[in-house]
């Protein structure tokens, strides 16, 4: 039996789909076919993915919104896990409830971790839990934002991992899980341990407190919504901030204004804004944005992204880093 027949026994008949294209499945709207494709719907059909392909042997992808992804033209060859297990809900409450009424301090939530962050943001918000409401409108899911330590601001110390208290992984290597606690992630900006062991994330519980204000934690959320929407650009294909912000060292050495850290000031600096190859444009809004104007391919955005960081190298001698991960032969 080849390895889709394969598959399909283990996963649905009707569940596995061969040369699935990819560009679909991102907010840059680019990506060749994936070889196999299946979208978990479920903890448990994430899990049975990720075993099934440990032991078949196929090379595999977890896909969370494809928020954060450039996918190459010529798409994956394996298994990509569209991961869509979703689900959060309150496990755990500390306090005292007592006859002068509820005194909540914290609440533990659980999440699957194909659930949206955008979600997650609202049930904390709903529930008047502070902590997790920066996450209200960032695209992808828990898994995805786990991976590079989802933020919004960072002075703030506004990052997913921050607010962490355990998650359940797989591990690749050996094909077993394992729980693990927030120390294991070894967060920091942009980063966390699972880029490098190459994890994946299955369910997470967070910690979250009671809010003194609930209207005006809604407030701040829908503030920091209507300033990301100022600051960004809203409504092209794009995935988010293409490469990590310079470090403070870096800042430092190049004076910038208020020592900026910001990516897209050096960018900009480079007179780079607008500019184009194929149908891949650096955002005239924000200069760490590469837009898909007009039906880009991979490789465009690759060129725009080798030009910013020839100039940035010859420029200023800083080595910029991608903030988004690649998935497939770019060769
Ligand atoms: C318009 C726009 C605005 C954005 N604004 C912000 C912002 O304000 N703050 C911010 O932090 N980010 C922002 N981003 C980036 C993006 O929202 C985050 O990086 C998010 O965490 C991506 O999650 P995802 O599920 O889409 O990950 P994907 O893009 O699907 O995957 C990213 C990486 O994570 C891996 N992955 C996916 N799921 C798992 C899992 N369960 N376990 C382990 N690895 C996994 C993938 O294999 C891939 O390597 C923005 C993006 C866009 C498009």
């Amino acid at each position: 039996m080849d390895k889709f027949e394969q598959l399909k026994q283990i996963l649905g008949l009707l569940r596995v789909f061969e040369n699935e294209p990819l560009a679909k499945h991102t907010y840059f709207k680019i990506g060749g076919p994936a070889k196999f494709f299946f979208a978990a719907k479920s903890v448990e059909d994430l899990k049975l993915a990720l075993s099934t392909a440990y032991n078949l042997q196929i090379p595999f992808v977890v896909l969370g919104g494809g928020a954060n992804v450039l996918i190459s033209d010529k798409g994956f060859d394996g298994l990509v896990i569209k991961n869509q297990a979703s689900g959060v809900k309150l496990v755990g409450i500390k306090g005292t409830i007592g006859r002068t009424g509820r005194g909540i301090k914290n609440a533990l939530i659980w999440t699957a971790s194909g659930t949206l962050m955008n979600q997650l943001a609202k049930f904390t918000l709903d529930q008047g839990l502070l902590g997790l409401e920066f996450l209200l409108s960032v695209p992808g899911t828990v898994g995805g934002g786990l991976k590079i330590n989802a933020h919004f601001e960072v002075e703030k110390g506004e990052f997913i991992g921050n607010r962490l208290l355990s998650a359940t992984l797989f591990d690749p290597k050996t094909g077993s899980f394992k729980k693990v606690d927030r120390d294991y992630f070894n967060f920091s900006y942009d980063s966390s341990k699972i880029q490098k062991t190459g994890e994946i994330a299955i369910e997470a519980v967070f910690k979250a407190d009671a809010a003194s204000d609930k209207e005006e934690l809604w407030q701040k959320a829908l503030d920091d919504v209507r300033r990301r929407n100022e600051e960004q650009p809203v409504g092209i294909a794009c995935s988010g901030c293409v490469f990590r912000n310079i470090s403070k060292e870096d800042a430092i050495r190049l004076s910038t204004p208020n020592l900026t850290t910001s990516t897209g000031y050096i960018i900009e600096k480079l007179d780079l804004k607008g500019a184009k190859i194929g149908g891949a444009q650096i955002s005239d809004k924000h200069a760490n944005y590469i837009l898909n104007i007009n039906g880009a391919a991979a490789h465009e955005v690759i060129k725009l992204i080798d030009l910013i960081k020839t100039k940035a190298r010859e420029t200023f001698n800083l080595n910029l880093k991608e903030e988004i991960f690649l998935i497939g032969d770019f060769n």
